[in-house]
């Protein structure tokens, strides 16, 4: 029941706090860009079916990949642009976001950890 409204909770409300935090002069406007960063999952149209609640959106779809994942941190860490960087920022908090409703998916179904990308990650960690 509560896993939905952390979900969106994060999603819509947390980032308003990132983006005061971010700059306190123009947090409205940078709430804004960070609910623009949820486009990303636009990529959800190329999945078959578009929504399965037993999936984990994280390492499936192409802007949730490991590249992406690791596209969004370089970007973070070398953008001296501040309005790419804030757009890099909401797409880690967003895959953040996905992860934890991930893990909340995990806890209470098994196969759906076992068939999910994240397990092939931890896979490939601990060898
Ligand atoms: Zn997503």
């Amino acid at each position: 029941m509560l896993q939905p409204y952390l979900h969106y909770f994060l999603h819509f409300i947390a980032i308003g706090a990132i983006a005061w935090l971010y700059d306190k002069k123009n947090w409205k406007r940078n709430w804004v860009i960070l609910l623009a960063t949820m486009l990303v999952d636009l990529d959800h149209l190329f999945a078959n079916p578009i929504f399965d609640p037993k999936r984990c959106g994280i390492g499936y779809h192409p802007l949730h990949s490991e590249l992406a994942i690791i596209t969004y941190f370089l970007g973070v860490i070398f953008t001296k642009n501040r309005l790419l960087r804030l757009i890099f920022i909401g797409l880690i908090f967003h895959m953040f976001t996905d992860f934890i409703d991930c893990l909340w998916t995990f806890s209470k179904c098994r196969e759906c950890y076992f068939s999910s990308e994240v397990f092939e990650w931890a896979q490939q960690l601990s060898f």
